[in-house]
């Protein structure tokens, strides 16, 4: 994958003032920035960030969508909603979303089909939880969650979303797997995207996200088979954020 993604997932985080900072922390330092970067923000603070950043090159997206058009969904956000704020992804599947409202594999592929289907570019999260990882079921767990949404993909479709490999133990806690390990998961996700649609090769990128910050970054991003980053913590400080935007650039 010739060009790598990392992304900010600001979380419930935030404010007018703080993004405004944070905003234009990012911009003062994009000189040296050669991957393609974008932060995933609350709903609220679409209109202001879209705003923010206008020509910077840097990508706007939503935290969540609903997996419905248009109708009586109260609290829920369509696709076409988020494209009026000139949203290109919307994280979908996030492991919070899948603990705390209940998300289950079939929700998140039916998020993931609406998102593709609107025109947005899904990032698909999965990972596994430390009671599965510690009963040796990793591999299950994402082969299962990435086969649930490829079952509902067309063969063209494959190649157009995102994955985000997240350990749900590595989320927030400052506890990583090894670059190793998370190569390991990696190509087996590209497996079964491979056979699906063989362009998922070269097309599809597949981030790892969970603890990721700058002393860490760069082990993990001059990994084969790992295309960026999906960041929590560290994206809610502009010269972390970058750092680990320059060691993608590398
Ligand atoms: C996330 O929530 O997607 C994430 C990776 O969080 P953190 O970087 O804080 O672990």
């Amino acid at each position: 994958m010739a060009r790598k993604l990392i992304v900010g997932n600001w979380k419930m985080n935030g404010s007018l003032a703080m993004n405004a900072e944070l905003l234009e922390g990012i911009k003062a330092g994009l000189a040296g920035v050669d991957c393609d970067l974008a932060v995933c923000v609350p709903f609220p603070y679409l209109a202001q960030c879209q705003h923010a950043l206008e020509g910077t090159g840097i990508a706007l997206g939503a935290e969540d969508v609903s997996a419905h058009a248009v109708g009586a969904y109260t609290g829920q956000v369509s696709t076409r909603m988020l494209l009026d704020f000139d949203c290109k992804y919307a994280i979908v599947g996030h492991s919070e979303r899948r603990e705390y409202c209940n998300e289950s594999d079939e929700l998140v592929a039916n998020k993931v089909q609406r998102a593709l289907a609107g025109g947005l570019t899904p990032i698909v999260c999965v990972g596994e939880s430390l009671k599965e990882k510690d009963a040796g079921l990793t591999e299950a767990v994402v082969s299962r969650q990435i086969n649930t949404v490829l079952s509902v993909l067309e063969e063209r479709e494959v190649c157009d979303i995102v994955v985000a490999y997240e350990p749900v133990w590595a989320i927030g806690t400052g506890k990583t797997p090894t670059p190793e390990m998370v190569k390991d998961v990696h190509a087996l996700m590209r497996e079964l995207m491979i056979r699906k649609n063989p362009d998922a090769a070269e097309r599809v990128r597949i981030l790892y996200g969970g603890s990721m910050k700058p002393s860490n970054a760069e082990e993990f991003l001059k990994m084969r088979d790992i295309d960026g980053g999906l960041i929590g913590g560290a994206a809610l400080k502009a010269s972390d954020f970058l750092k680990i935007a320059y060691l993608a650039s590398k």
